[in-house]
């Protein structure tokens, strides 16, 4: 079977080999076809594949259902770039293109392989029959629901329409399911087991420690000059001393716009070239800042959160902290933007006691305002403070940061081999925690 998917990899997509051991074990367990399949791996690991190529290889139709028509818009377009037979069903589709896909999903044998919707879709009353009657001619191969972590109120992108997917999979019976998402600690994953009626599925999941990233934790206030301090970091981390020319570049986060200016103009006038990104620029200035990183101009973009959802840049080699990040999960998030080519790579955060209390401050005020609207208190809301507590601890605890973190998503406690701070120095940690505590209570 390997060799006649690889043949198919390269015939139908153009690719020599799998991205990943992990992305043809799922291809295989897809096709197999007799377990619901659950996949979380990263963004830019390549999950689409393992629903496309399946779709393709398979009799009937794949129904794919993904929470933006823009990303399904750049999906379908990949597809019938490469001669895939894709669609997607919309409100915004025009009601003559509408009535050709419902043609040819009536006909006999559709030439149709891969039919993409969003979940507003799944309960339009208009389109129900279409799928009923596709399911009992045995016509679905596979129900593909991408973004699964949308179904959890848990989540960071939960999407009420995505509750309805449960319903859906009643509706056709027999008709494996593969959810696929890019972050799901324990609790999500559960969530999404349950919603979408997984029966016992096969999980593969990528093991959350990388062990390329080295993180570690500074204390912001105790530094002389912290821009100096930072100004170090992202030279060590980039070689600009070894007078390497492997182009390498970086990412420091601050949580406000007037921080992101401070900190580019800071690192800039010590030797660096480095640019702000945030809200507050002009739409085309935010793109052409991006541009000049993604092509190395700029070594070292300074940016809030709005910076890096689909960015997929190899040779990332630092992301630094300058503010705390709002939770642990965003935080492997963000920082884990470093290294995915796999090469050596720093995370570091530049925690700061007042930083830590502005941001306590932010985040149980935005829960008010939410329960104020509501009227109610939730579950998510806890969430968002113990997620906070969390990366608090991240910084405070005398522990491997990558036990933390692992340890955070349910998984197992990895072997860290003095990639982080702790590990390579715990001596040095509890030092910098107890100078800490002694200013404190000065
Ligand atoms: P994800 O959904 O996991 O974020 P995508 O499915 O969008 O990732 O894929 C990311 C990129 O990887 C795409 O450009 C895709 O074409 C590419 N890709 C996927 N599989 C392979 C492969 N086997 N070999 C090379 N590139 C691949
Ligand atoms: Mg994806
Ligand atoms: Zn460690």
């Amino acid at each position: 079977m390997t060799t006649s998917l690889k043949a198919a990899l390269k015939t139908h997509f153009g690719f020599e080999n799998f991205r990943s051991k992990l992305q043809e074990d799922v291809v295989k367990a897809v096709v197999r076809g007799d377990r619901d399949v659950f996949v979380c791996m990263p963004t830019g690991a390549g999950k689409s594949l393992c629903y496309q190529l399946p779709a393709v290889l398979a009799e009937g139709i794949t129904l794919v259902i993904s929470p933006l028509i823009a990303l399904i818009q750049d999906q379908v377009d990949h597809l019938k770039s490469l001669n895939i037979p894709a669609c997607s069903i919309n409100s915004k589709l025009p009601a003559g293109e509408r009535r050709l896909i419902l043609a040819d999903l009536g006909s006999s044998s559709p030439k149709l392989k891969l039919l993409y919707i969003t979940p507003e879709m799944v309960a339009s009353p208009s389109f129900q029959p279409c799928l009923t009657d596709l399911c009992t001619r045995g016509l679905l191969s596979y129900l593909a629901v991408d973004e699964a972590h949308c179904v959890s109120q848990w989540g960071h992108d939960f999407r009420p329409d995505y509750l309805k997917l449960g319903g859906l999979r009643t509706r056709l019976p027999g008709v494996p399911c593969l959810a696929l998402t890019a972050t799901a600690p324990k609790n999500v994953q559960k969530d999404i087991a349950q919603s979408l009626k997984l029966s016992s599925p096969q999980s593969f999941v990528t093991p959350v420690f990388r062990s390329n990233l080295h993180y570690d934790v500074i204390f912001r206030e105790m530094l002389p000059n912290p821009y100096v301090h930072l100004h170090a970091f992202v030279k060590k981390s980039l070689a600009l001393d070894a007078g390497s020319n492997a182009q390498g570049c970086g990412i420091v986060y601050c949580r406000t716009r007037e921080a992101c200016e401070t900190v580019a103009y800071q690192l800039t006038k010590l030797g660096v070239l480095a640019k702000a990104y945030h809200a507050g620029l002009k739409a085309g200035d935010r793109t052409e800042v991006q541009h000049e990183w993604m092509q190395g101009k700029v070594l070292v973009i300074v940016a809030t959160i709005s910076f890096g959802m689909g960015v997929d840049k190899a040779n990332v080699r630092f992301v630094a902290h300058w503010n705390l990040a709002k939770s642990l999960a965003s935080y492997y998030q963000e920082s884990g933007r470093a290294g995915r080519d796999g090469l050596p790579s720093s995370c570091r955060t530049y925690y700061s006691p007042k930083d830590k209390e502005q941001l306590n401050f932010l985040i149980r005020q935005e829960i008010g305002r939410r329960q104020e609207k509501r009227g109610s208190a939730k579950e998510t809301d806890k969430a968002a403070i113990t997620d906070f507590e969390a990366m608090v601890s991240f910084c405070m605890q005398e522990a491997c940061r990558h036990a933390t973190i692992s340890k955070f998503f349910g998984d197992k406690t990895p072997n860290c081999a003095g990639a982080c701070d702790y590990c390579r120095n715990p001596k040095a940690v509890r030092a910098q925690l107890e100078k800490a505590s002694a200013l404190s209570t000065r």
